[in-house]
């Protein structure tokens, strides 16, 4: 495959959000976290409204966005499409209480891809706005205030198998994605 420019989302993609939402709270509340079942891509929509304060705390606390596990095989992943000639950027969107989000995210790409890979970051809240040829994100329908110019990957993943109209990759399994090393 010709060289393409590459997004990949970081939460979801590259960073586990979920397993890190599940250890802080059960470390926070000393429950584990109080969930039925993975349906809506926002963690909170599966959540009994009661809990969504808590949840918010837990997002906007210092040291949650650095301390997310990386989910498996992705940052060898990333550094494999980036071996084979790709130009990829890490896309991603901060969330409205940013005053940690946005300094951890670096730290986090600093720590997993390595200190090179921090120029390889975008920060956006609206990716339609980024050029690219294939953005790889785990989030079901990504909108914004322009037609995208990159082709929508999804990131597999137990909220957004619904979606059954986008290519699928799993970094675990290397068939859905080999393409782009060939
Ligand atoms: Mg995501």
């Amino acid at each position: 495959m010709a060289s393409k420019l590459i997004l990949l989302d970081q939460d979801g993609v590259l960073a586990d959000f979920e397993q890190g939402v599940r250890q802080l709270w059960q470390q926070t509340y000393q429950q584990p976290l109080p969930l039925a079942e993975r349906r809506h891509f926002y963690l909170r929509d599966d959540m009994a409204l009661q809990f969504h304060h808590q949840l918010d705390e837990l997002y906007s606390s210092k040291g949650f966005f650095a301390s997310l596990p990386p989910m498996l095989d992705g940052i060898a992943a990333a550094k494999r499409l980036l071996e084979a000639g790709h130009d990829v950027r890490i896309c991603t969107s901060p969330i409205q209480a940013y005053h940690y989000c946005v300094s951890e995210k670096f730290d986090w790409i600093g720590q997993h891809l390595g200190e090179e890979w921090l120029q390889r970051i975008i920060l956006t809240k609206d990716k339609t706005w980024v050029r690219g040829d294939i953005l790889i994100d785990d989030k079901p329908q990504i909108s914004g205030s322009l037609i995208p110019q990159w082709q929508h990957w999804i990131y597999d993943q137990p909220y957004n198998r619904d979606q059954t109209k986008l290519k699928r990759v799993n970094w675990s399994q290397p068939e859905t994605w080999s393409e782009l090393l060939q």
